[in-house]
């Protein structure tokens, strides 16, 4: 998603499609969105012909770059049918044009995957996000099917399914109490058994439903300490032997805020509101996390996504983020990468006691203050027009060349060994 400066409305957008609304044929524990079918009581939850002619055409015709993107989440989309999405396909060829290259995405839990789906998957170049927590215990802690049993077997066969099949994905995987505790078991699960190449981890931070200032969230949810900690493990992992050869989305936003001063993440942006959400009756709402009536921007069948995407009010919307940012953020050494991170998640005080501190603060901190280095590395890497992944050769040779008591080279005044000799370089 794109943002001009802080604080200005968004240069472009992207749709996120819920064609069966929050209708899901699993029941995880923590997902948010199952009770946002209350918003619509009567539905099929199905999307129509025409609401879902409209999101390709507009998005297609809004876009003024060379790119579009169709993208399809839940609840969980695959309900809708192959054929659903084989019409997707025929509306998009109906309104392409020359130059304009269209991108499909689909998040799933991959529960429906089949041979046909997979070859139809690979036919379109369809990118999939795949749901997935890690190894098997620790994907079947919160994720299962409507009577509580596992569906670990079925969503393992459907990445392999989709290698076999030659279909691009990523993976999916949420950041929750139980596998925050074993990041390299998660990270080396992906890597090493699976194959996948791509990851995504999204923190789990769910507000307690009697939250209290003792207990804010659900004992489900990540602590800050443990999120920075499960980052850190993966990323000193990452940074010695898997750059470039695998992509962990988080690490890749960051870094992108070294680069260039702004991630490519919205989590880490100033402002929101260049990704809305379409529900399945044409409802577009401010954001994935925020598909509430007060932030429903209108229906698609009266108003069209571009009026609604950059609307007065959309744009409200995303420069709350900035506007209600504490001054402890603006004071942090941190904020041009973390921006205080999403709003939703934002439930603690700061020290000084002014509402608005992000929940996971303590760990996104210890995250920065052990990547810094390194991070700046592959950026004057990226800069100079070189690989990022040869930061792993210059981590090796200064480890090579430096005694365990000698003073480390990172300028820290620490000896080695109680420094970037053990891994926060
Ligand atoms: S509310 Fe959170 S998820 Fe939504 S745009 Fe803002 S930062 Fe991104
Ligand atoms: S690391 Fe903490 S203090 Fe710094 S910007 Fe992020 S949330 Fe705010």
């Amino acid at each position: 998603m794109e943002t001009t400066a802080e604080g200005q409305a968004p240069v472009s957008f992207h749709v996120m499609a819920k064609p069966t609304g929050a209708r899901c044929n699993l029941s995880c524990d923590y997902c948010f969105f199952l009770e946002k079918e209350e918003l619509y009581p009567d539905s099929n939850f199905r999307m129509s012909d025409s609401v879902m002619e409209q999101y390709i055409r507009e998005t297609i015709e809004a876009q003024e770059a060379p790119h579009a993107t169709i993208a399809w989440q839940g609840g969980e989309p695959t309900l809708m049918g192959l054929n659903f999405f084989r019409r997707a396909i025929e509306i998009e060829k109906q309104y392409h044009r020359p130059g304009l290259t269209i991108e499909n995405t689909i998040q799933t839990n991959g529960i429906l995957f089949d041979e046909e789906w997979a070859d139809f998957l690979a036919e379109n170049n369809f990118l999939v996000g795949l749901s997935m927590d890690g190894p098997r215990d620790l994907h079947d802690r919160y994720r299962h099917n409507k009577l509580g049993d596992s569906v670990f077997d079925r969503v393992e066969q459907a990445a392999r399914l989709m290698q076999q099949k030659g279909v691009e994905f990523n993976i999916l995987c949420t950041v929750n109490a139980a596998n925050a505790e074993r990041p390299l078991d998660v990270y080396k699960y992906f890597r090493d058994e699976l194959g996948a190449r791509f990851l995504q981890f999204i923190p789990i931070v769910e507000r307690a439903e009697d939250g209290t200032a003792d207990i804010m969230v659900s004992e489900r949810s990540v602590s800050g300490e443990a999120y920075g900690q499960f980052l850190s493990e993966i990323f000193d992992e990452w940074v010695r032997r898997d750059v470039g050869e695998m992509f962990v989305q988080t690490f890749d936003g960051v870094l992108a805020s070294y680069v260039q001063g702004h991630s490519t993440l919205c989590i880490f942006q100033p402002t929101c509101g260049s990704g809305v959400a379409l529900e399945h009756n044409g409802d577009l709402y401010s954001c994935d996390h925020f598909v509430d009536p007060e932030y429903l921007l209108g229906n698609i069948t009266e108003t069209t996504i571009s009026e609604l995407a950059t609307s007065q009010r959309q744009q409200a919307f995303g420069a709350t983020k900035s506007e209600t940012l504490p001054q402890y953020c603006h004071d942090c050494e941190y904020k041009f990468a973390c921006n205080g991170e999403c709003p939703k998640n934002r439930l603690l005080t700061t020290p000084d006691g002014e509402p608005g501190l992000n929940w996971l603060c303590s760990g996104i901190k210890q995250f920065h203050t052990k990547t810094e280095r390194p991070m700046r590395i592959m950026a004057s890497l990226l800069m100079a027009g070189k690989e990022a992944g040869g930061v792993m050769a210059l981590l090796s040779e200064e480890s090579a060349r430096t005694g365990r008591n000698d003073l480390c080279p990172c300028g820290s005044g620490h000896k080695y060994k109680r420094c970037c000799g053990t891994g926060c370089y």
